[in-house]
C-alpha cells in the first residue's frame, strides 16, 4: 500500500493543478510568513473561496506585522466584518504584537513558541511550520482526514479516531518540498477527493486507494451537526432608526452590536405570529422571531442606527439581516 513514489505523484499533480491563491504568491520570506499567518487565521473554520477577497483587502490595509500590530482593534474588526468568529481577528492583532515584542518580528520556528501565540493551536502551528518554514509537517485538516479514510477504507469509530488517523499519515511519507507537499495533499482533498462525489479520474492516488478499488466512497464522520437555536429579537424603531445594544449576553460574537435578544424555546418560536427569519452561522442555525416593539428600555452603550450609518459599524450578519428585513 505504501508507495515510495507517493510524494512524487502528489507533487506532480499539484504542480499542474494547484489553485492560484493570493497567499501563495511568490514573495519575500518575510511576506510569506506574514501571508501564511493571516491566511491561516482566516481559514480557521472558513472556506477558501470566502477567505480570498477578505485576505486581499486585509493585506492591502495591513501590509505587514507592524501595521497590523499598530492598527486599532476597531479597524481590524471592520476589515473582518462578515467573516465571523471575530475572536480570530482580535487574536491576530495580539499575535502580531507578541511576535514583534518577543520574537524580534520573526514568526517562530518552534512548535511550542508558536503555540504560545494567541489563537494559534496545534493545527495552525503545524500549518505554519509546514507552509511558511518548509518543515516536514502534514497538518491534519478535514481534507487530509478524508483522503486517509478513503485510502485505507476506515469506517469504524476506532479506525477514524484521531490517534489512528495520525498513524496512517505515514502513508504520505516525506518530501523536501514540505511547504508544497502539505498544501498539495490538502488541495487534493479540497478539489478532487470531495466529500460526496470524488473525482477519482483526476486523482494521482487511484492505485493506492481502497475506496477506489471497492467503489465505496461513503465517509464515516464523527457526529458533528449544527445545533438549531431559537431567539426573539426585539426591534424598536424611531424615525427610521433602530436600537442596537452591545452583546454582553451571548457567548458568540461578544461585544458586537445586536438587537436586544433572548433565547426562547422551539414551542414559542413555532406558535409565534411575528415575522421569522433563519440565519445559518458556521456553528449553529439561528431561527429568529422579529418582534416589533413600541417601547423599549435603553441600556448603557446602546445606540440608534439608520441605513445610512450602518456601514460605519461592525455588525454580525444576523443583525444586518434583521435590520434589512425591518428597514425600508
Ligand atoms: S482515488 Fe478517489 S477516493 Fe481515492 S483518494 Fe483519490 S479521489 Fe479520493
Amino acid at each position: 500500500m505504501r508507495g515510495r513514489n507517493i510524494p512524487n505523484k502528489i507533487l506532480k499533480w499539484y504542480d499542474n493543478n494547484k489553485r492560484i491563491l493570493p497567499w501563495r504568491k511568490k514573495t519575500s520570506t518575510k511576506n510569506r510568513e506574514y501571508f501564511t499567518l493571516v491566511s491561516e487565521f482566516m481559514l480557521q473554520q472558513t472556506q477558501v473561496k470566502t477567505v480570498i477577497p477578505y485576505f486581499e483587502t486585509f493585506i492591502k490595509n495591513f501590509p505587514n506585522l507592524k501595521s497590523l500590530a499598530r492598527a486599532s482593534e476597531q479597524k481590524i474588526l471592520k476589515n473582518w466584518e462578515g467573516l465571523g468568529y471575530y475572536s480570530r481577528a482580535r487574536n491576530l492583532k495580539k499575535t502580531a504584537t507578541k511576535i514583534l515584542k518577543d520574537f524580534n518580528g520573526n514568526l517562530p520556528k518552534d512548535i511550542d513558541q508558536l503555540k504560545s501565540l494567541p489563537g494559534v493551536g496545534d493545527y495552525t502551528s503545524r500549518s505554519i511550520l509546514a507552509i511558511a518554514h518548509n518543515k516536514s509537517y502534514i497538518p491534519m485538516d478535514g481534507n487530509v482526514e478524508r483522503i486517509l479514510k478513503r485510502i485505507f477504507l476506515l469506517k469504524t469509530n476506532d479506525e477514524i479516531s484521531k490517534e489512528n488517523l495520525n498513524k496512517k499519515k505515514s502513508f504520505f511519507g516525506y518530501s523536501k518540498r514540505s511547504s508544497d507537499y502539505a498544501q498539495a495533499i490538502m488541495e487534493i482533498g479540497a478539489l478532487i477527493c470531495k466529500p460526496s462525489l470524488p473525482f477519482c479520474n483526476h486523482c494521482p492516488l487511484t492505485e493506492n486507494c481502497m475506496a477506489f478499488n471497492r467503489k465505496d466512497f461513503l465517509i464515516k464522520s464523527k457526529n458533528k451537526f449544527n445545533k438549531t437555536k431559537y431567539f426573539e429579537a426585539n426591534v424598536y424603531g424611531y424615525k427610521n432608526k433602530y436600537l442596537l445594544i452591545k452583546n454582553k449576553k451571548f457567548n458568540f460574537l461578544k461585544n458586537l452590536l445586536i438587537f436586544p435578544m433572548s433565547e426562547i424555546n422551539q414551542k414559542k418560536f413555532k406558535y409565534s405570529v411575528h415575522k421569522k427569519i433563519n440565519v445559518k452561522m458556521s456553528n449553529m442555525n439561528m431561527k429568529i422571531i422579529i418582534n416589533k416593539k413600541t417601547k423599549i428600555k435603553r441600556t448603557r452603550g446602546s445606540l440608534f442606527l439608520d441605513k445610512t450609518n450602518i456601514n460605519k459599524y461592525i455588525l454580525p450578519s444576523f443583525t444586518k439581516k434583521i435590520f434589512n428585513s425591518v428597514s425600508h
